[in-house]
C-alpha cells in the first residue's frame, strides 16, 4: 500500500512537473510568436502570395520553367527572415532606416552600392539598412545564375529576391521607428504587414497584367522605396486616431494561433484600421508582385 501511495505520489509529482514544463513552454512559444509577429515582414501569407502571383506575370518563356516550381517559390518565399537572426549579415537586408539619415536622405543617398559605401561608409550603410542596394546584387546574381543555366541557383535567388522586393514596398521597412516603438504604437507592424492581410488579402485584386523589361532595377527600387516611405506617415498615423477612441480591450483580443492563445488587434479594430488605409495594403501588395 504505502509503495503504491507512493509511486502514486511520484506520479502527480512528475505530472506536475510536465504541466509546469508545458505551461512554461506554452508561454515561451506565446511570447515567442507575438515576437515573430511583431518583427517579422510583411506576413508569411503576403510574402508566399508576392512570389506566387510574381510567377505570372513574368515572359511565358520563363513561365514555362518558373511554373514548375512554383510551390518552391512560394514556400520559400520566408526564408529570408528565417536565417534573420542566424545568418550574420541578413538582418540588414530587410529595410532601410531613411529617417536616420534626415530629411533629404533620398537626394543623399548614391543608389548606386559602391558610390554609397564611398560616401556614407559600409558600417554606417549596414547599421541603417541595406534593402535598396541589396535587391540590386541579388538581381545581378540572377542574371549570372541564368548565364550558368544554373536551376538550383536561379530559384534559391529567385525565391529570396522576391522577398526583399516585397520587403521595400512596406511603409514601416523604412523608418527607425519600425514598429510604432518610438511613439507609443508598438505592435503597427505585424498588424500592417501580417494581421490586415491575413483577414481582408483574399478579397484583394492582385492579378495584374505582363510587366515591361526594366531597364534600371536601380531607379526602381529607390522608386519603391520612395514611395514606401511616402506612405509610412499614413500608417502611424491612423493608427494613433483610431487608438485614441479605442480602449484597450477591444483594441485587442486573443486568438487561437497554432494551438497557442495570442494577443492580437481586434477584428473590429482592425477592420476599422483598414478602412481608414482606403486600399493602401492591397496596393503595395500589388506593388510588390
Ligand atoms: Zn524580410
Amino acid at each position: 500500500m504505502a509503495l503504491f501511495v507512493l509511486s502514486t505520489l511520484k506520479k502527480i509529482e512528475k505530472n506536475r512537473f510536465f504541466f509546469k514544463k508545458a505551461l512554461k513552454f506554452s508561454l515561451l512559444a506565446a511570447l515567442l510568436l507575438t515576437e515573430t509577429a511583431s518583427k517579422a515582414n510583411w506576413g508569411f501569407w503576403a510574402h508566399r502570395q508576392i512570389n506566387r502571383l510574381a510567377i505570372f506575370r513574368l515572359p511565358v518563356q520563363m513561365q514555362v520553367f518558373y511554373k514548375k516550381y512554383m510551390d518552391y517559390l512560394s514556400e520559400n518565399a520566408v526564408n529570408p527572415d528565417r536565417r534573420r537572426y542566424a545568418v550574420i549579415g541578413e538582418a540588414e537586408r530587410h529595410f532601410i532606416d531613411l529617417d536616420a539619415y534626415g530629411d533629404s536622405a533620398l537626394s543623399a543617398l548614391p543608389p548606386n552600392w559602391q558610390a554609397a559605401v564611398s560616401k556614407m561608409g559600409e558600417d554606417s550603410l549596414r547599421k541603417h539598412g541595406i534593402v535598396p542596394w541589396h535587391i540590386q546584387l541579388a538581381a545581378l546574381q540572377l542574371t549570372t545564375a541564368f548565364k550558368d543555366k544554373s536551376a538550383s541557383r536561379i530559384l534559391c535567388i529567385s525565391a529570396d529576391l522576391g522577398h526583399y522586393i516585397a520587403d521595400a514596398h512596406v511603409p514601416l521597412h523604412t523608418t527607425r521607428n519600425y514598429n510604432g516603438q518610438l511613439t507609443g504604437q508598438d505592435g503597427i507592424h505585424g498588424l500592417w504587414e501580417s494581421r490586415l492581410p491575413e483577414l481582408f488579402g483574399r478579397n484583394y485584386d492582385l492579378w495584374l497584367g505582363k510587366v515591361s523589361y526594366r531597364n534600371d532595377i536601380a531607379a526602381d527600387v529607390w522608386k519603391a522605396v520612395e514611395q514606401s516611405h511616402v506612405a509610412m506617415d499614413s500608417v502611424l498615423l491612423f493608427e494613433r486616431q483610431l487608438s485614441a477612441g479605442f480602449k484597450a480591450d477591444k483594441k485587442y483580443s486573443f486568438e487561437l494561433r497554432n494551438n497557442v492563445l495570442t494577443r492580437m488587434h481586434s477584428r473590429e479594430f482592425s477592420e476599422r484600421y483598414h478602412r481608414m488605409l482606403n486600399g493602401q495594403v492591397e496596393r503595395r501588395m500589388r506593388a510588390s508582385v
